[in-house]
């Protein structure tokens, strides 16, 4: 029975796999053909040079081709049960062993007499050369070793997982490449094709896959990320011109509102904030609902500007609704809003207020006495209904998920949303990546702040590290020591808080004063930590990322991180931004005796760059847009080539792209538009709902 394959189909039913396979390519994820398509190799090797024996060099990877001119299977005698597969193979120029191990399959394939082309590490062991286990491809009588070949040229190389190998991989894929290819339907619109210079899609799969040369994948890569950037960007586009159309509430701004709130403040807005008041009260007073992202540096003062939007509201009789990602946090922002906004009704919603208490609490903003309720994902509670609430704010959208943030502006009808981050990326990518929203930024820091001095330090330095806090907090400074674990464990070798803790206490600094806070302590007892540190009475807080966000206590001036290698680089940017706070010199001590590469180049970039945009730049460059922006943006997962910071110019053609097609066709109903428009549903279930009814 010969069956058609589509995408849909399961990878077990392919020539070759099999249910037990198949068991294996569903452990990455590949379980239809349309997985295996579109698991694209991680990267390519250029296999195009083939040596003469003689020309090897050791240590390298290198590519022969040559004549096998013995074979031979042995056990090991170090290792029992262990299988040894070894062949000899010659050139006119020289010999070569090769060995591969527990594959006595091998021999089947492997035959005296027979060409083979080899891949691999090139070594000297016992005086010969030799590699060991080589990707390998025997050369068939009608072949020519050149491009029909699998191994010769660009040879793509695949996250496999462990049972297959490339050469088996490459085989099924090559398979279903052939079969599934004639029946494959453009999602990209013939003109677009046109217009923007690009591959057919079937022509692009194989050719990233298997390209010919570096030009042909190039263009495939092209053509693939476009493809990915136009898919991504179509229902962003959708839900911004639906959410123009809706009808919001129009806030009326007093135009002395703004100098009464000036007036409040013991200090004056920077430039860069009174700017994003001006576009936040323009949006507010607008009858369409606002939603904007404001990005803003650690420290750059976003929580006062999200505070006068909340007045706003609040004086037009709405409720405002700041959420938070942890309850310190919330707590904090309650205390600092009390004192600025005396004669607002102020409620604080967490999940650890007792069960009356928190009753209490629903009802008054049920009956809208409560004007402003400050609170974590407690806000998400179903139970809870607002009287009238017409703005919500959602502080370090980073650690909230894109359903998280979605949920909490349905409570009220179409309230205006402001949408802060401290991991700011570049405006020109921000505008296309979260392109349903509109952007404002905050690019300078209140007046008077110095950078803070981050220093990398390896174990060996530990006791000069801690001779500096101490000289620190004799000058009357507070420090912060960060450790990644809160226990000790044995699987794992780290330092760890309440381990430290007591040493540092009672062996280092018996003279101060030191505290402890994480996450196991409940709400209260951070709480009572945190005030005693901000009260100045405890001088060294050991703690965890429990302080990652937003905690503001100015006079700590220093901060040691251990282990840094254990934290990404967002979080150690987040972290040393609670210091250089106030007028003080800051500094910020990096420990790691971690040798990988990646940490690495995470301590680098925090020990060059103060600024949140570059730290964010970077830390993109190193993880991947895939990584970075994770559970923030809807869709951004299913970038899997295409990379937002190296394609931004593709990027930019692929909206304006999909912004003409919607134009045109805005409910997606021609019949040319119709592979795309089932592409789109499955992709991102639910994004029906962005076309306008
Ligand atoms: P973030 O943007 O990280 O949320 P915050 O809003 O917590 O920053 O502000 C950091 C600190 O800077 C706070 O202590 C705040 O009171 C102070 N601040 C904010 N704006 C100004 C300003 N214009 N001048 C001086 N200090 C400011
Ligand atoms: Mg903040």
């Amino acid at each position: 029975m010969v069956r058609k394959i589509n995408a849909d189909t399961k990878v077990q039913y392919l020539k070759g796999v099999g249910p037990k396979r198949a068991r294996l390519f569903n452990s990455v994820g590949i379980v239809t053909v349309e997985d295996l398509i579109y698991h694209f190799p991680r990267r390519y090797e250029d296999r195009s040079n083939l040596l003469p024996i003689s020309r090897l060099q050791e240590g390298k990877m290198q590519t022969i081709r040559a004549h096998i001119l013995s074979t031979r299977q042995r056990r090991s005698w170090r290792r029992r049960g262990f299988n040894i597969f070894e062949i000899i193979a010659g050139d006119s120029t020289g010999r070569i062993s090769c060995v591969w191990f527990n594959q006595p399959y091998l021999k089947n394939y492997i035959k005296i007499g027979r060409d083979i082309i080899l891949y691999g590490r090139v070594e000297r062991y016992s005086g010969r050369l030799q590699m060991v286990s080589p990707e390998f491809e025997i050369v068939s009588d009608k072949d020519n070793a050149g491009s029909s070949s699998d191994i010769a040229g660009l040879t793509p190389i695949y996250k496999i997982p462990d049972g297959l190998t490339q050469r088996y991989f490459r085989r099924i894929l090559r398979g279903c490449l052939e079969e599934y290819l004639p029946e494959v339907v453009d999602v990209l619109p013939y003109d677009i094709r046109v217009r923007n210079n690009l591959l057919n899609l079937a022509k692009s799969l194989l050719e990233i896959h298997f390209p010919p040369d570096m030009s042909h994948l190039k263009e495939s890569y092209r053509r693939i990320s476009f493809e990915e950037f136009f898919l991504f960007q179509i229902p962003l586009i959708l839900k911004k011109l639906r959410k123009k159309q809706k009808q919001g509430i129009s806030h009326k701004v007093d135009a002395i509102l703004l100098e009464e709130f000036q007036g409040r403040l013991n200090f004056k807005l920077t430039p860069a904030q009174t700017r994003v008041i001006e576009e936040i009260k323009k949006d507010m007073s607008s009858s369409y609902p606002m939603s904007r992202l404001l990005q803003g540096d650690v420290g750059s003062g976003k929580t006062i500007v999200a505070l006068f939007a909340c007045l706003i509201a609040i004086r037009g009789g709405y409720q405002a609704a700041i959420m938070v990602p942890t309850e310190l946090l919330a707590r904090q922002h309650y205390y600092n809003s009390s004192l600025l906004l005396k004669d607002i009704n102020i409620v604080l919603l967490v999940s650890s207020l007792a069960p009356s208490k928190k009753i209490r609490t629903y009802n008054e903003i049920k009956e809208g006495r409560a004007q402003l309720i400050i609170g974590t994902h407690a806000l998400l509670e179903g139970r809870l209904n607002f009287k009238r609430l017409g703005l919500v704010v959602i502080d370090e959208e980073h650690k909230f998920g894109v359903s998280q943030r979605a949920f909490l502006p349905k409570r009220g009808s179409n309230p205006d949303v402001l949408i802060m981050t401290a991991t700011p990326i570049p405006r020109t990518l921000a505008i296309t990546l979260y392109g349903d929203l509109d952007i404002s930024v905050i690019d300078e820091v209140p007046p008077g702040r110095k950078p803070v001095v981050t220093k990398f330090v390896t174990d060996e330095q530990r006791y000069d590290v801690y001779r500096f806090v101490e000289s620190k907090i004799r000058e009357g400074r507070q420090a912060y020591i960060i450790y990644p674990i809160i226990e000790e464990s044995c699987s794992l070798d780290l330092r760890a808080a309440n381990q430290m803790y007591l040493f540092l206490k009672d062996r280092v600094f018996p003279d101060c004063r030191v505290g402890l806070v994480h996450g196991q302590l409940n709400a209260k007892q951070q709480h009572g930590v945190m005030s005693e540190f901000k009260a100045g009475n405890i001088d060294i807080l050991v703690a965890t990322t429990v302080l990652e966000v937003g905690i503001d206590v100015p006079n700590a001036s220093v901060m040691v991180i251990e282990h840094a290698e254990r934290f990404g680089l967002s979080q150690l940017h987040q972290l040393r931004g609670r210091i250089g706070r106030g007028e003080f010199e800051s500094y910020c001590i990096l420990i790691s005796q971690s040798d990988s590469e990646e940490a690495r180049m995470r301590i680098e970039a925090m020990v060059e760059y103060s600024d949140g945009f570059c730290i964010a730049e970077e830390d993109l460059k190193i993880r991947g847009p895939g990584e970075f922006f994770g559970k923030r943006q809807h869709g951004l997962s299913e970038l899997r080539i295409a990379n937002p910071l190296t394609q931004l110019q593709l990027l930019k053609r692929a909206r304006h792209e999909a912004k003409r097609l919607l134009r045109l066709d805005p409910n997606l109903e021609w019949r040319q538009n119709s592979a795309l428009k089932r592409k789109l549903s499955e992709r991102f279930p639910g994004y029906e709902n962005y076309i306008a009814a």
